[in-house]
């Protein structure tokens, strides 16, 4: 059985042991291990049951200890770094050898960020090596946000999950990339495009990459919940799907003809930061009703709006 608490040294002593622990992070909740430790990196894997060709993001503290697992940080990358750190922005860097291969799925690039979360980052600092964390969740399911989602799926098997509260961005890290073209965005994530196109000028954007392994970015279909999950407008899909019973992912404001029990809305002022933070909660909790099927209905494409829909799509794919 799991633990749930706030004992940093806890965590500590536990990731010394080479043991998986739970910890939040701004963005989602993350499955950590000794990044430098490949023992305790496969028990990531097998926790999750994810396959080995998608790789894991290396969380460290600082800038300066990022440095000490990649061959080279760009000019541009350490600009990123020093204005978005700690935040939900994650680095392509050229790796070092003390990088495991497993934690790059073979890849010669390795995956470095510094998340904004004060348990967190004590932590970090408290420790003599890097946390390599993918989000705490079976291998294609919905991202943790709360201690609780993690233990209600991981829970036998992950021995301590440091409670940090919900996570205040509620989605993913934003991946840049550096290549010889320029820096390419390789997932859309908690840090918006345009707030990066402001320091950097225009970004090439190639999340929607495949399952291929060599390609870098998400596999296609991803955040899914177990029950069927349509992205449509709301009010066409209602005729089309009954008489099955339906449950209501809305952006704004509930529809009338169905119970509201049954429906989550994620910013009746339309915040879409607001959204964001209630997008992967709203729909564990859908997905937990006695109903058919859930349609969801997509943001405004802007802002966080994009990455919502990202995700939206991705676990609207069988
Ligand atoms: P998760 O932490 O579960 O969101 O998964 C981490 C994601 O980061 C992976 O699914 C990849 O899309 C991405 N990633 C990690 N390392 C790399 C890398 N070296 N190159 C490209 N993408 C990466
Ligand atoms: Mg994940």
């Amino acid at each position: 059985m799991t633990q749930i608490g706030t004992d940093i040294n806890q965590a500590k002593r536990l990731l010394e042991k080479g043991e998986v622990v739970g910890i939040p992070t701004e963005t989602v909740y993350g499955l950590a291990a000794n990044a430098l430790d490949t023992n305790a990196v496969v028990k990531i894997f097998a926790v999750k049951n994810r396959p080995s060709f998608d790789p894991l993001i290396v969380h460290t503290d600082s800038l300066e200890k990022a440095a000490d697992f990649v061959q080279d940080i760009p000019e541009l990358a350490q600009r990123l770094a020093n204005q978005f750190w700690p935040g939900p922005l994650t680095l392509l860097l050229p790796k070092r050898p003390l990088i495991p291969d497993l934690v790059t799925s073979g890849l010669d690039t390795v995956a470095v960020r510094v998340p904004n979360h004060p348990l967190t980052l004590e932590l970090l600092r408290s420790l003599a090596f890097p946390l390599a964390a993918p989000s705490a969740n079976p291998f294609g399911y919905i991202s943790p946000t709360t201690a609780q989602h993690v233990a209600d799926q991981l829970g036998d098997q992950v021995p301590y999950i440091l409670d940090g509260g919900a996570c205040q961005v509620g989605i993913e890290s934003t991946i840049i990339g550096f290549s010889a073209e320029g820096p390419v965005i390789y997932r859309l994530g908690g840090m918006a495009l345009e707030t990066l196109e402001s320091i950097v000028g225009p970004l090439t954007v190639r999340s929607h990459s495949t399952s291929n392994p060599k390609a870098p970015g998400m596999l296609s279909s991803h955040y899914a919940p177990r029950k069927p999950f349509l992205v449509q407008p709301i009010e066409k899909a209602l005729d089309q799907y009954a008489p099955n019973r339906i449950g209501v992912l809305a952006f704004q404001a509930p529809i009338a003809s169905i119970p509201t029990e049954n429906q989550r809305v994620l910013s009746p002022t339309g915040d879409l930061a607001e959204a964001t933070t209630q997008l992967f909660a709203s729909m564990r909790a859908l997905d937990k009703l006695d109903i058919d099927v859930i349609i969801a209905e997509l943001l405004p494409d802007q802002g966080l709006g994009r990455a919502v829909n990202d995700r939206l799509r991705r676990a609207a794919v069988k």
